[in-house]
């Protein structure tokens, strides 16, 4: 499946952002959500895009498109604990300063490409998972502020992660955030909330409440995990066929702190009304 199918949203924005003339790209972008494997994906097509010599569709097979597609791109940096240390690095946990360092001698050089670092963790398996303050230390981290915020043409720097409180604020404060839902293992499925919550877009503030009531009674019969999946599902339908709706994105944001305060312990009367409110209007 192409990406461009996938994600037509963050695509879209990112091809405008990126074809428009006054560079509307930010310099230091951060993917949350718990796919980081999508996000890597992202994050790639980011880098072949700006570093394309073609046509940047999704099938172009210029030297810059492949080099990217094989991971051995000059200027496409992958950093985690693992990837791209300095030959005098011993540390083998953490992101470490010398790669910070490393990073910002290269800085000091022309390149003929657009660069991109790509920070990541890497799980057993060697897949990418999210940055955490485990992985990528305040120490580390603060030591990047300096080139993230300096605006530098052709240097685009991406932080992937499970949840965006799991950055440093001054990482978080300095970058442009986009949550990047979820595609895996789901068939969309919203059996549980069908009638109840289905065309939501059309409900009157008035009757929010009432609507949070019967989600709660739900919970008799489902998990509230489940229920939220479900209404999580049926707006990435929603999103399918209506690519441009960004709000949707930030609805989808809603229903992931949703989980999060379920996660919490919260009361699930509380947590619906709080959805209710946010996504209802
Ligand atoms: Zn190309």
């Amino acid at each position: 499946m192409l990406l461009s199918d996938k994600y037509p949203f963050l695509t879209q924005y990112f091809t405008n952002a990126i074809n428009e003339k006054n560079r509307a790209l930010p310099q230091s972008i951060l993917f949350y959500g718990s796919d980081i494997n999508a996000q890597y994906i992202l994050a790639t097509e980011i880098a072949r895009l700006l570093n394309c010599k073609n046509n940047r569709h999704d099938e172009c097979d210029c030297l810059n498109c492949r080099w990217i597609r094989e991971n051995t791109h000059p200027a496409v940096l992958t950093i985690s604990k693992i990837d791209n240390k300095p030959e005098d690095d011993e540390s083998r946990t953490v992101i470490s300063i010398k790669q910070s360092q490393m990073i910002k001698e290269m800085l000091l050089s022309e390149s003929e490409f657009h660069r991109v670092f790509i920070f990541c963790d890497r799980d057993e398996n060697g897949n990418p998972s999210g940055l955490n303050q485990v992985n990528f230390q305040a120490e580390t981290a603060n030591s990047l502020l300096k080139i993230i915020e300096e605006p530098q043409p052709g240097v685009t720097f991406i932080f992937l992660t499970r949840y965006i409180d799991d950055l440093l604020s001054t990482i978080i404060s300095r970058s442009q955030c986009f949550f990047v839902p979820s595609f895996k293992s789901n068939d969309y499925n919203y059996d549980c909330i069908n009638n109840i919550f289905t065309d939501y877009n059309n409900f009157n503030r008035q009757d929010i409440f009432n609507i949070s009531q019967k989600l709660n009674n739900l919970t008799k019969e489902y998990t509230i995990t489940e229920i939220l999946d479900s209404i999580q599902n049926y707006i990435l339908c929603l999103l399918k066929s209506n690519p441009k709706e960004f709000e949707l994105i930030n609805h989808i944001k809603y229903v992931e702190e949703a989980k999060l305060q379920a996660k919490l312990g919260m009361r699930s009367i509380n947590i619906f009304d709080d959805l209710c409110l946010k996504l209802i209007n």
